[in-house]
């Protein structure tokens, strides 16, 4: 049975106060975050009381559970990973030739990233899918809803009201500028070449 546990941070709570507060680093990383891993534990242990017991009653309710909040892990560590108090700037070298090459342009690119974070009721992604050797952007509900299968995410963030409505209020779009001032485009750019080395 796997087992998982939380992701440190990698910088200090305050590191991205020019976009995201302390308070809510806190909060979103200690308490919300948290709460995906434990749940995604929950899940796993119910799944083997189920096995031990012969007893598949509740197996649906169980596994909704696992998707939920085993998604809500994984994008939120790619999201910490994806931000850097020494970001900003445009993605380089492969990423960004594979990014113009898919969307015309890194600014079309932003345009329908922006589009896809300002619409979506969880996150918005930048994913590579290895069988199409292709970039694309995905608008996700919760953590699931909306999810591309056989993708990997390269880029996310969080658009969850707990991610930004303490510092922004209603607000939505100037936290999404902000996201671009904090990107840690080098971390993206490795993510992308490991995820690009992927046979499926
Ligand atoms: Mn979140």
């Amino acid at each position: 049975m796997a087992e998982y546990e939380l992701v440190e941070l990698p910088y200090n709570y305050d590191a991205l106060e020019t976009a995201i507060s302390r308070k809510v680093m806190e909060w979103h990383h200690d308490v919300h975050h948290q709460g995906y891993v434990n749940g995604a534990n929950k899940a796993e242990e119910r799944l083997k009381e189920q096995r031990e017991n012969d007893d598949y009653s509740d197996t649906g309710a169980i596994l909704t559970n696992f998707t939920h909040n085993f998604s809500g892990n994984v994008l939120h560590e790619r999201f910490w990973k994806n931000m850097s108090p020494n970001g900003g700037g445009k993605p380089e070298g492969e990423l960004m030739q594979k990014i113009e090459e898919d969307f015309g342009s890194y600014e079309n690119w932003k345009k329908e990233f922006k589009a896809a974070a300002s619409s979506a009721s969880g996150w918005a992604l930048l994913v590579y899918i290895p069988r199409e050797d292709e970039l694309h952007n995905v608008a996700v509900d919760k953590h699931d809803e909306h999810a591309v299968w056989g993708a990997h995410p390269v880029l996310a963030l969080d658009v969850w009201e707990h991610s930004y409505y303490h510092d922004y209020g209603p607000e939505r779009g100037d936290f999404i500028d902000s996201f671009f001032d904090v990107v840690d485009w080098d971390e993206a750019g490795e993510r992308f070449l490991k995820v690009s080395d992927l046979e499926i």
